[in-house]
């Protein structure tokens, strides 16, 4: 049975390219990029190429990049660094759609002295734009707000809000995680303080990541050690995983300016379109305009993602839901509870994620294998027949 991937918003395969350009680190050149002699010397003048086409593809200068372990490491070295820059403020705004990497750690310094503003979202995911403007103050140490959504795929108006910050003269985060790749991303244009972004969302390995620091913002270290990364980030260079996201970025350049990710959003378009009008009672999660082209969120009433998840599996589809399983329960997510989805339907959440890989034949088995599953599941639920005439608020 082949596998259908649609499940890129967790992670990407890794593109053949990375692959064969990161082989010869393991093995051939595993010397150390701070050593003096030639064997370093050979790995170090990679870690600059990739530095630089990283920073080409979200238009920052080389010197901004600064490498990590993954988006969590990022992002959380954004959020300390301004906490530790400003140590006499105290409130910190986010919203309360983020991913854990912001969200858990937000919760942590709320339970250390800090104060948390959560911007809230309405039902298409949108953010309420005069709450945050609302709750800007002197005592403000950072705006930390996603870029892009990784649940709905819905995209804020960073480039907005990094300029109200800066009129504040607040430091400005956003974690692009799931935007760089799929929409350009211009840190220039934008004005933002730092952003993190994760290379195994866009076709490079797991455990390698990027802070973008724009020169001028004020900077302390999370991982204090060598004097890697021009004394920012502590630990030898996870060298081969450093030449494949430089990789990763290089070819995430070139698909975005040939279009590339036009064509994912046809496909997506289709699925979203097909599944809406052949399942009834399917709700479309988060905006249809501002939203990733390669995501699609749905909700369908009275069935449990987490049988359509196991079914779509059996075909050998790949999907993911939009719940959390805690302490036993399969609640719905805090990214699906904050738009309001009805509670009906919050529970038979699935989020399809494309990729450049994706092909129209695998759309197609998706589109027409989900309608009699979800019938399926639909004729086996006691609440589908008590509540099959309802239609949904
Ligand atoms: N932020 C967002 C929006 C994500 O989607 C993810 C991963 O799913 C992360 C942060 C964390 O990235 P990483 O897995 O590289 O730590």
């Amino acid at each position: 049975m082949k596998t259908i991937y649609l499940d890129n918003n967790a992670t990407t395969r890794v593109a053949p390219e990375v692959v064969e350009k990161m082989m010869p680190y393991f093995s051939e050149y595993y010397g150390n990029p701070s050593s003096m002699h030639m064997f370093g010397g050979v790995v170090g003048k990679q870690i600059t190429e990739a530095r630089e086409n990283v920073a080409a593809l979200i238009n920052a200068d080389p010197g901004e990049i600064i490498f990590t372990s993954c988006g969590t490491e990022s992002d959380s070295t954004a959020i300390y660094a301004a906490l530790q820059s400003n140590p006499k403020k105290r409130h910190i705004i986010t919203t309360r759609v983020e991913h854990p990497a912001i969200k858990n750690l937000c919760e942590h310094l709320a339970k250390t002295g800090y104060r948390v503003s959560w911007v809230p979202v309405d039902r298409e995911g949108r953010l309420d734009m005069d709450y945050l403007a609302h709750r800007m103050t002197e005592d403000t140490a950072i705006i930390s707000i996603m870029w892009a959504n990784n649940e709905t795929g819905v995209i804020f108006p960073v480039e907005k809000i990094a300029q109200m910050a800066a009129e504040k003269g607040i430091a400005f985060h956003t974690d692009a995680v799931q935007a760089v790749g799929k929409i350009p991303v211009d840190v220039k244009k934008s004005g933002i303080n730092m952003l993190a972004l994760s290379g195994h969302k866009f076709h490079a390995p797991k455990g390698v990541g990027v802070l973008y620091v724009k020169k001028g913002t004020k900077f302390a270290p999370f991982l204090i050690g060598g004097h890697q990364e021009k004394g920012r980030r502590g630990g030898t260079e996870n060298v081969a995983s450093i030449i494949g996201i430089g990789k990763a970025a290089e070819l995430a350049r070139k698909d975005l300016a040939d279009g590339e990710m036009d064509r994912v959003r046809s496909l997506r378009d289709r699925l979203e379109s097909e599944i809406l009008e052949k399942i009834p009672n399917t709700l479309l999660n988060g905006s249809r305009e501002d939203r990733l082209p390669n995501t699609l969120s749905v909700s369908f009433e009275y069935v449990e993602g987490e049988s359509i998840l196991l079914m779509l599996d059996q075909l050998g589809v790949c999907a993911s839901s939009g719940s959390a399983c805690t302490s036993g329960t399969l609640e719905p997510s805090h990214v699906l509870r904050a738009l309001g989805v009805p509670f009906t339907a919050a529970h038979g959440s699935i989020r399809f994620s494309l990729s450049t890989y994706t092909t129209p034949e695998e759309i197609e088995t998706v589109a027409s294998e989900l309608p009699p599953l979800i019938r399926k599941l639909r004729e086996m639920s006691p609440f589908w027949k008590k509540g099959a005439s309802c239609s949904i608020q």
